[in-house]
């Protein structure tokens, strides 16, 4: 079968419930990425991708606040067979209408069902399936649906709650006060004093958006974070594409030359963690105004790559720094005022505008009550195989992007792995796998999933007691560097005795 005819997918059926092979959670960047790999891969198999919002993208249809953009280079970000052809870095839009040319160019859409939120999931070992129970969004209607095979691609945050801490006084703050994640269309912040609560690249990536109109935008931080000005587009590009070169290539080019660039990054930060903060530090330097506080403001408390490292292209957090347009204050808050915010030194930011660009709230596979043979299922309990499957959970994968490297490439890695699984299943005559701790494993050491020596973003660490595990060897751990995984995933043996078929 070509991929212009028509594959397998069903219709819903009002009489009973309807059957699919693969049910994929979530219409993202991911969600789609498992779609192509299954149509190209498996014209023959029947699925469908439920998603909970009313359009696709995921992430970049939820946040679209000015200036929202990737921070990581679009390159790598994009999918490996389908070629980028803007700049590195991008904005929402045009990665939503990236992102729309791959659902069209692969006839993606007609599997993709909006506004069907997945409530629960319960595996029958007698019936060997899946049935999934959902909610529509638009109508409130329940349905339900058996699957083979369930594909998590349900992201890593609640889209409709995001994280808002609370502080003393906030109600009697006469201002507005918004959450990126929520963004209200009609906003007007023109001539406005906004105050952006935040360091993260949500903060550094809308200041500079909202600053061309406001009348100031203080960036209220409580401790620093990396940051690094690459031009928005690499110069490669620049010559790759005034030659003429298929973009196919330049694609593949600028992958490899971005990649190079990040594991060197990542070696550094381990290797001479000291060099590579000075190295940060001192490229930003010259981009501040005359006498800016660098140790206080631009020094973080943690090592560089133990978060993710904060690029602004061309500088412009920067330049709206320099230009006055923007300022930052670093210190605790101690209350909202009537008229702004009051910090831990005594000054108070007067404000119109608050933007709690305080992160997200961390969600277990989309909320989704998971049971197995009718017993629920409790993540912390369990342990994760390679970051792709979960201990004792039939027929389950899912998909957890790189924090550091982009999103995608681990997106893609993990699709491949998949489809692998199936091809390795279809051989053997298998319609059940469970990754199951071998007794050579029985007495491994187990923590968090997330090293937080190797990496401690906040939204991470708040929520380490709802997630999995990882165990102290492979399969049972989850790598964190494409460096090493792009190496390993590829060949990670699937008869090891740690997925049991039947
Ligand atoms: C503003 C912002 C900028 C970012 N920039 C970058 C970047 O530059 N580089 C990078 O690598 N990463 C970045 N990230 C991380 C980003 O989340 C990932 O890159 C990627 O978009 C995740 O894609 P996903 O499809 O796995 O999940 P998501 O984008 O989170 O999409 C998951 C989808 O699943 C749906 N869903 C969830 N639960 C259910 C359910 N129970 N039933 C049905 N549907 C459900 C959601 O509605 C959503 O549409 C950024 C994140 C944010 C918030």
């Amino acid at each position: 079968m070509t991929m212009t005819e028509a594959a397998p997918v069903t219709e819903p059926r009002s009489d009973g419930v309807e059957h699919v092979d693969v049910v994929v959670v979530g219409a993202g960047v991911s969600g789609i990425d498992a779609a192509y790999h299954l149509r190209e891969r498996f014209p023959d198999k029947s699925f469908t991708v439920l998603e909970a919002q009313d359009n696709r993208g995921g992430t970049w249809w939820t946040h679209r606040y000015p200036g929202v953009r990737s921070d990581s280079d679009l390159f790598t970000y994009g999918y490996r067979f389908k070629p980028w052809r803007g700049p590195s870095i991008a904005a929402g839009e045009e990665i939503l209408a990236y992102l729309d040319e791959v659902v069209t160019e692969n006839d993606l859409e007609r599997y993709i069902r909006y506004q069907h939120r997945v409530t629960a999931a319960g595996w029958s070992t007698e019936d060997r399936r899946w049935t999934v129970e959902v909610t529509r969004d638009d109508t409130g209607e329940r349905l339900r649906l058996t699957t083979d095979f369930l594909w998590m691609c349900q992201g890593y945050y609640n889209h409709t709650k995001p994280f808002q801490p609370q502080w003393e006084g906030m109600d009697r703050f006469h201002g507005v006060v918004v959450h990126p994640q929520q963004w209200p269309e009609d906003l007007d912040y023109t001539g406005k004093r906004v105050v952006v609560i935040g360091s993260g690249s949500t903060a550094a990536t809308m200041i500079p958006a909202i600053a061309e109109k406001a009348e100031h935008v203080t960036m209220l931080q409580r401790s620093p974070g990396y940051f690094f000005a690459p031009p928005s587009t690499h110069e490669l590009a620049v010559t790759l594409r005034a030659l003429d070169i298929p973009e196919e290539w330049t694609h593949e080019i600028l992958r490899r030359a971005y990649i190079t660039q990040l594991d060197e990054l990542a070696r550094l930060s381990h290797e001479a963690p000291d060099d590579l903060r000075a190295f940060l530090m001192e490229s930003m330097r010259p981009l501040l105004p005359e006498g800016f506080d660098v140790e206080k403001h631009f020094t973080p408390k943690y090592r560089p790559w133990q978060q993710r490292i904060l690029f602004v292209p061309d500088g412009d957090l920067f330049a709206a720094l320099r230009e006055g347009t923007a300022s930052i204050v670093t210190d605790t808050i101690d209350s909202f005022t009537e008229t702004g915010i009051r910090v831990a030194s005594g000054e108070e930011i007067p404000a119109d505008i608050v933007i709690t660009a305080t992160g997200f709230d961390l969600s277990v596979f989309g909320d989704v009550a998971f049971t197995v043979d009718g017993e629920p299922v409790d993540f912390t309990e369990r342990i994760t195989w390679r970051g792709i499957m979960i201990s004792g959970i039939p027929n389950m994968a899912y998909v957890f992007g790189y924090f550091r490297y982009s999103w995608t490439l681990r997106a893609d890695l993990v699709s491949d792995l998949v489809c692998r699984l199936f091809e390795h299943m279809r051989d053997r005559g298998a319609t059940t796998v469970v990754p199951t701790i071998r007794p050579e494993d029985a007495g491994m050491q187990v923590g968090p999933w997330s090293d937080p020596e190797n990496f401690n973003a906040g939204y991470v660490l708040r929520s380490q007691h709802i997630l999995f595990k990882q165990g102290d060897r492979e399969p049972w751990t989850h790598m964190l560097e494409y460096e090493q995984e792009r190496e390993i995933l590829p060949k990670a043996d699937l008869d090891d005795g740690s997925l049991v078929y039947s």
